[in-house]
């Protein structure tokens, strides 16, 4: 089943990147009949798994790495799905349709779908290539940094976005003392308004995080091993590791070099088609256009990974489906669960249905008079329903602050 060994092979589809974008192309294209060849071309050791456990009930042990894969190992054997792990692809002659990979072998296709995903983010200080300094974006980076996450062990956690967050808390859940050193004035600034931010400030403090804003790591400091950080203000914070979480660049070099159209991601249709007609892309590295935000944007999400996986199997497969969809993310740190539908950057007013007190409330965020996002803190019957509020307030649907924080309406009302 897999390879990295130099040969030459010829598919209908090749899929490089073996992501949940990938995975959901080859699901989609199977579960619709598709009965040409398929080969999935991925740089990592493993098929395709499920990357949000990752900082979370992987990072903390209560989740077994086999619980990870999507998809079973035969499904791909059932299915007769070449796959070719630890391959990384180096070019892509559109012209010739054709792929080389850095083992040296070459894969011919009709189409070719770039599911390419996306990279941490670099941090290179002084020090940077110390011992126990670990990006947290893979199976091999959990496993590198587990051993570390022990009770007393002292971690500095660069960057307050997702990974940051749910990073501190699985360690502190584990006993590790945690500084979370964040550049912006806030945690979460990237995704959230400052109302959550707040909150979620507030929640890690609770559990005993440190946390330092409008701050950057000027140096690693250590010999072998990182024994800790100098902060831009001269502060010396002590760490047996560091996670850095400071955001991800797009894979798009493939693309670009392939000539394709690049503008902070590979540019795609609604249908995932790229700038050349037999090549589509799907994921964290396409500028996708959404209808119901009326704009292009690019997405670091598995839903958008799933929706666009979905839409382009079906423009293969000649019954194309356009991606239409309100973007949703969660996470989950300690026993509070964050679930967000639609984007707040927009927005010019809130409304709050519970408080914050309570640690379980919904957070409605309106761009004049237009509802644009709702974020759900352990609230899941407000989130089931907000999705399709803001897909209906997209179509001109307005909705009264009044009835979406009066607690006695109950949310699947807000539908009828
Ligand atoms: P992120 O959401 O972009 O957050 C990174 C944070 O680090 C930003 O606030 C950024 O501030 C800050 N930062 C950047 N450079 C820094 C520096 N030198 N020192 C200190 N702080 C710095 O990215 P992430 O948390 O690394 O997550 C990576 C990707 O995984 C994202 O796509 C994320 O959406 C995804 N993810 C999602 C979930 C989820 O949905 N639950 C969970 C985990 C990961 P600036 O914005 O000011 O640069």
């Amino acid at each position: 089943m897999t390879s990295s060994q130099a040969s030459s092979s010829t598919c209908d589809i090749a899929i490089i990147g073996a992501g949940q974008a990938a995975l959901q192309t080859i699901a989609s294209l199977k579960s619709g009949g598709f009965d040409g060849t398929i080969t999935l071309v991925g740089d990592e050791a493993y098929l395709p798994y499920q990357r949000p456990p990752l900082s979370k009930k992987f990072l903390n042990g209560t989740f077994e790495r086999d619980r990870l894969f999507l998809k079973p190992d035969n499904f791909y054997t059932d299915n007769a799905i070449n796959i070719m792990l630890e391959t990384q692809v180096i070019e892509m002659d559109v012209a010739a349709k054709s792929l080389t990979c850095a083992n040296g072998g070459t894969i011919d296709f009709s189409k070719a779908v770039i599911c390419t995903g996306s990279r941490p983010r670099a941090l290179p200080i002084p020090g940077h290539d110390l011992e126990n300094i670990f990006d947290l974006r893979t199976i091999a980076d959990i496993e590198a940094m587990r051993p570390h996450f022990e009770q007393g062990a002292k971690m500095v956690v660069v960057g307050g976005g997702y990974i940051g967050l749910e990073t501190a808390a699985s360690a502190r859940q584990l006993g590790v003392e945690v500084t979370v050193v964040e550049a912006a004035e806030r945690v979460l600034a990237r995704v959230t308004k400052p109302e959550l931010s707040a909150f979620f400030h507030q929640l890690h403090l609770d559990r005993g995080v440190e946390i330092t804003t409008g701050a950057q790591v000027s140096e690693f400091v250590g010999e072998t091993y990182v024994s800790g950080v100098t902060l831009n203000d001269g502060t010396f914070v002590p760490a047996n590791l560091v996670v850095l979480g400071i955001g991800i660049v797009p894979n798009t070099e493939l693309a670009e070099t392939a000539g394709l159209s690049i503008d902070d991601g590979i540019v795609v249709d609604a249908f995932g088609r790229t700038s050349h007609a037999d090549i589509y892309a799907a994921g964290d590295c396409t500028n996708h256009p959404n209808d119901l935000l009326g704009r292009r944007l690019r997405l670091e999400s598995v839903p958008n990974a799933i929706d666009q996986g979905k839409a382009v199997a079906s423009d293969i497969l000649g019954a194309p489906e356009a991606y239409s969809a309100v973007p949703w993310f969660w996470s989950d740190q300690y026993e509070t669960k964050l679930q967000i539908a639609g984007l707040s950057d927009t927005a010019d007013s809130l409304c709050l249905r519970g408080s914050y007190e309570s640690g379980s409330f919904a957070i409605f965020h309106f761009a004049g008079t237009k509802l644009v996002c709702v974020e759900a803190v352990n609230r899941p019957a407000e989130f089931m329903a907000s999705r399709q509020l803001i897909k209906e307030a997209a179509g001109g649907r307005i909705y009264e602050a009044d009835m979406l924080v009066n607690e006695s309406v109950k949310p699947k009302s807000w539908l009828a």
